[in-house]
């Protein structure tokens, strides 16, 4: 710490970790950043937390790739083996050139062969302008839509409820509107480990007077800010929102006016609720009927109530029923489009927001601007010059594994994604990416996906690229380089431009700002934010003048759908694919927690925060573990139907008795050796927070 004399450099730019996108200010000195401060961003006004504010030395770990690798002839066979301190048993270095022309050949003989049967995932890691290169790459240069990225494994069924029902995909208010409010809801979310900044927030305002009511089956750290704390069962979201919604009909607490006004299929929504008493639905959902109640009431005489929500909500084959409740509550009493009420699910990753507005999901162009219209799509090929792409929705993050084990996807090219950890049944996603005639890796360690790679292209940290980020709450801000990236890694863009190249498309960009101009051509929700405003400073979408700093809060006059109204579509209860039996007693959760980030390749190399949890571990109920005759710091084994992983007990009163929570972050303890791969038949994200699992002392313990 020290004044600006002590550092060669001071770079402001923004965190790579969470949707939250708190601004950050890098000091350099030497080559390395030393020190870094929270600035004065619209979503963070100088605070940080621990990720932000000290998991930024991963970018100097020693095993940052930093030259381009090619598979060795004799390398032995693809599987996760190859040790990232020792590479080159498995791979040879290749220059620039070598390695592009490797990728792109082997990629364009894959479309020249077999018909298309290459895929693409992209990142939310990286810049909007990267997102968009990347989905146009595949649909340029392989006329399909078989482009996907993490939003599928995180908020696809959000996406999926709010695009039906409000006719958008982002919120519909930002978080900080939370200080208007007098009630909010925040249910199946966990802001103190994974919305930090956010979260104090949340707290500042239940310390102001304001009802915060917290609903999740762990009962996490806002429980102490919480006038209301139900701890529902896994799985019973839907049996639980519809008693309260019930209580609202009943009790006549609905905004009659609102609904009239503003909405469709009310009278449908209101005979669907008869049935969920919450007299009838307590058993379900284990929360007693008085407090469901009590919540219906205090919510609905709200004068401003907001709700968030988290991956409890969408990792569910539920899940877009689960936010479909969510968005009918707040329609029912009017809460949307005012100071201090709003629709608001919580961004997971740094820019899976401005990814998904880029159009890197399989079944919309940028702004979720439908393939299947050949109005939306002639659009585009008029801007990009090249001929029609399939009207086809392509396929999804899981349906691409599924494919390649059927022999319809031969050939990926994979940014800054790490499927053979984050995907649900692990096993068959690494067996998928074995099976891949031609796979192209580009990121910046060498990542569980990584061992499977044919070509390995070192790209970019956050810290070291050019690019616009988007923000949970549609904030977009300037991705400024903080250094240049090591040896000869380069900026994801550039990487994408040169294979682009090589594989035959006519792509001439030489800076991200070029892109982001195409961009603007057909995505309104740029209108009037420009490359130059942005390096002044961040603007919400949608802007509506060029001075306008953008709209906090939408929807106050109607909704973007055919006749400006929401709509209410009813839910009904599902179980969970997989309930608990005999065999596999207990209910395993999956999640993150504070200090480590998705699948652990950043954060488990950066020194503080690997300090802080450097080992695997699981949670459970004191009274959990004593039913097992473990002891907190014991080892565990974890079995379901997918796999097994051996890992160390935690005693924890925040779960409920009969569940285990396992963060996902960890190879050795690979959470999603565990999941079901069963999906949601509208956002077709998996069921990351359910699965049957039977625990067990292991046996060295
Ligand atoms: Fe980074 Fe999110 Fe923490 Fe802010 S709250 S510092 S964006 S991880």
């Amino acid at each position: 710490v020290g004044d600006s004399a002590d550092f060669d450099s001071e770079v402001d730019s923004v965190c790579p970790y969470c949707g939250v996108g708190c601004q950050i200010s890098f000091k350099v000195k030497d080559g390395k950043i030393k020190y870094v401060e929270g600035i004065d961003g619209p979503a963070n006004e100088n605070r940080l937390c621990v990720k932000g504010r000290f998991g930024f030395d991963y970018i100097q770990h020693p095993h940052r790739l930093k030259k381009p690798l090619i598979r060795r002839e004799d390398a032995p066979e693809k599987g996760l083996n190859v040790d990232p301190a020792n590479i080159l048993t498995h791979f040879r270095e290749a220059t620039w050139d070598e390695a592009l022309d490797a990728a792109a050949n082997g990629l364009a003989k894959l479309r020249e062969d077999t018909g298309r049967r290459v895929a693409g995932f992209g990142s939310a890691k990286c810049s909007n302008e990267e997102a968009y290169l990347f989905q146009k790459l595949i649909r340029q240069g392989f006329g399909h839509n078989n482009v996907d990225h993490c939003t599928r494994l995180c908020h696809a069924s959000s996406v999926a409820a709010l695009m039906e029902n409000v006719g958008s995909a982002a919120v519909t208010a930002t978080f900080n509107e939370i200080e208007n409010a007098d009630v909010a809801i925040a249910i199946g979310c966990n802001p103190t480990e994974n919305h930090p900044v956010a979260a104090t927030y949340f707290k500042q305002f239940a310390k102001r007077g304001g009802k915060l009511i917290v609903m999740d089956p762990r009962a996490n750290g806002l429980k102490r800010y919480a006038s209301h704390m139900l701890q529902f069962k896994p799985g019973a979201d839907v049996s639980m929102l519809n008693a309260i919604m019930h209580v609202i009909v009943e009790e006549g607490l609905y905004d009659e006016q609102y609904i009239q006004g503003y909405t469709e299929n009310w009278e449908a929504m209101k005979e669907h609720l008869k049935g969920f008493s919450p007299e009838k639905m307590s058993a379900i959902c284990g929360i007693d009927a008085e407090v469901l109640r009590d919540v219906a009431r205090t919510f609905a005489g709200a004068k401003a109530g907001m709700i968030f929500w988290g991956m409890g909500i969408s990792q569910h084959i539920h899940g877009t029923d689960n936010s479909r409740c969510l968005i009918s509550l707040a329609l029912m009493t009017g809460q949307v489009g005012r100071p201090g009420t709003g629709l608001h699910p919580l961004r997971g990753q740094n820019n899976v927001q401005g990814a998904s507005d880029a159009g890197l999901i399989p079944m919309f162009l940028p702004d979720y601007q439908p393939v299947t219209d050949d109005g939306v799509r002639s659009a585009f090929t008029d801007v990009w010059k090249s001929s029609d792409f399939s009207s086809e929705k392509g396929l999804t993050v899981v349906e691409i594994m599924d494919a390649i084990h059927a022999g319809d996807i031969r050939g990926m090219y994979i940014l800054g994604e790490n499927p053979a950890m984050s995907d649900p049944d692990a096993s068959h996603a690494r067996d998928a990416l074995a099976k891949l005639e031609h796979l192209v890796v580009q990121d910046i360690f060498l990542t569980e996906t990584a061992n499977y790679a044919d070509v390995i292209l070192p790209s970019s940290a956050w810290y070291e690229k050019t690019g616009t980020v988007t923000n949970t709450n549609r904030q977009v801000q300037m991705g400024r380089p903080v250094m240049p990236p090591p040896g000869e890694a380069k900026e994801d863009w550039w990487i994408e431009v040169e294979l682009a190249k090589r594989l035959g498309l006519d792509w001439d960009y030489t800076h991200p700002r070029q892109v982001f101009a195409e961009m603007k051509i057909n995505m309104k929700s740029l209108d009037n934010i420009t490359w130059e405003r942005l390096e002044r400073s961040a603007v919400t979408y949608p802007s509506l003048s060029p001075e306008d700093p953008g709209q906090a809060i939408v929807f106050g006059d109607g909704f973007p759908r055919a006749d400006g109204r929401a709509k209410f579509t009813p839910a009904s209860v599902i179980q969970p694919d997989e309930l608990p039996d005999a065999e596999y007693p207990m209910v395993l959760i999956t999640g993150r927690q504070l200090e480590h980030w998705h699948t652990g390749s950043m954060t488990r190399r950066s020194k503080v925060l690997d300090a802080m949890e450097p080992e695997a571990n699981c949670s459970m109920h004191p009274r959990t573990l004593r039913a097992l005759g473990v002891e907190a710091g014991d080892y565990v084994q974890l079995t379901t139907r997918r796999g097994t992983v051996s890992v160390m007990a935690r005693s924890d009163r925040a779960i409920g008795e009969g569940q285990v929570f396992l963060p996902f972050a960890y190879v050795e303890a690979a959470a999603n050796i565990l999941t079901n791969p069963a999906l949601d038949p509208f956002g077709k994200i998996p069921e990351f927070k359910f699965s049957a699992v039977r625990v067990e002392k292991a046996k060295d313990a």
